[in-house]
């Protein structure tokens, strides 16, 4: 395959903002349609569904799913049957079990499945992993706050049953921490702020242990407002203070910047899509997400005041 003709579904903030830009920046992509129900983008094919362009647009060879996870599955399904690859936006369903239907869908119709984790592209990831792969972890504190006026505007789905709440960033945190840290570990605690009129949580509190007893903590809160959002995960070492801050794109050891660099997490997204199209492979990894789960599963719900956009 020379150029892969992909097609965009739902074309909402991260489509705008992340996907369309690194599409057009990679010379192994031509955006040839989009489809989406609101959307019209300029100089490519517009379809107001999935169904509609595998019908009537032009040929495609991918499509790269930014909806919300309570709608992707079916249209990741409805792609695969007709033989195209696909790229799953984060968190990669809205249950574990579609999950596997996709992986076996996949399986079958021959083609990638990707379900992409941004964060784990962002520019300090691989450093910190390989930095902590010899030191002894003896604790890891992750802070994941943001606004969530201004992150996610207007996003009704974000409340609704398979739109996470706070999860949605805070699976980010998650996703990083999954790929950083040497060992795997298990939800022991949480506690779930959730709006009296929300059906997802506001923040959550969760605190975590691997097989050796390192303690992780999390505090995830959708409420922070006036100060730039909070991204950070600090590993208490041997060796010293790790901290990746700004999503992941910063690093630094005992308050020591030791590495920065610009945004690379959906050219990166975008560069491993390619590779495992042109390998015939795919990258499936649930680990994050199982965490979320379980987090929904154990954590104790704590009613807080109405959330108003
Ligand atoms: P968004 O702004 O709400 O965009 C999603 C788009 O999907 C909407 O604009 C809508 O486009 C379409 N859509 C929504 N509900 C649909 C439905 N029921 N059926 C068919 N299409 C529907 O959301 P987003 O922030 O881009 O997030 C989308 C995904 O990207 C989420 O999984 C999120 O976790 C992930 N993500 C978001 C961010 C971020 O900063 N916002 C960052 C990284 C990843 P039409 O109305 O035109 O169909």
């Amino acid at each position: 395959m020379d150029v892969i003709r992909l097609a965009i579904v739902g074309y909402g903030k991260i489509a705008r903002d992340q996907h369309h830009p690194a599409i057009d920046a990679n010379d192994s992509y031509r955006l040839s349609a989009v489809a989406s129900r609101n959307a019209e983008v300029a100089n490519t094919a517009n379809f107001e569904s999935l169904d509609a362009l595998l019908k009537e647009g032009p040929t495609i060879d991918a499509v790269s799913l930014c909806t919300p996870a309570s709608v992707r599955t079916a249209q990741a399904r409805l792609a695969m049957a007709h033989g195209k690859h696909v790229m799953l936006e984060k968190p990669p369903g809205a249950t574990l079990a579609e999950i596997e239907t996709l992986r076996e869908d996949a399986h079958r119709c021959g083609v990638t499945l990707f379900a992409s984790w941004h964060s784990r592209h962002a520019y300090c990831v691989a450093p910190a992993r390989r930095w902590l792969a010899t030191r002894k972890i003896r604790r890891v504190d992750i802070e994941w706050k943001e606004d969530v006026r201004v992150w996610h505007p207007g996003q009704a789905w974000i409340w609704e049953p398979g739109g996470m709440g706070v999860f949605d960033p805070g699976i980010n945190a998650l996703s990083i921490v999954t790929a950083i840290l040497p060992r795997p570990f298990h939800l022991t605690d949480a506690e779930l702020q959730m709006p009296g009129n929300c059906q997802t949580p506001i923040a959550a509190s969760l605190d975590f242990v691997d097989g050796v007893n390192m303690p992780i903590h999390a505090e995830f809160d959708f409420r922070q407002t006036g100060t730039p959002p909070i991204w950070e995960i600090h590993v208490d070492t041997d060796e010293g203070r790790l901290t990746l801050s700004e999503g992941g794109s910063r690093l630094s050891i005992d308050g020591e910047e030791v590495d920065a660099g610009p945004d690379v997490e959906y050219p990166g997204l975008y560069e491993r899509f390619a590779s495992l199209i042109q390998k015939g492979e795919s990258d499936v990894d649930v680990a994050p997400f199982r965490h979320v789960a379980d987090a929904l599963m154990l954590g104790q719900r704590r009613t807080v005041e109405d959330f108003i956009e």
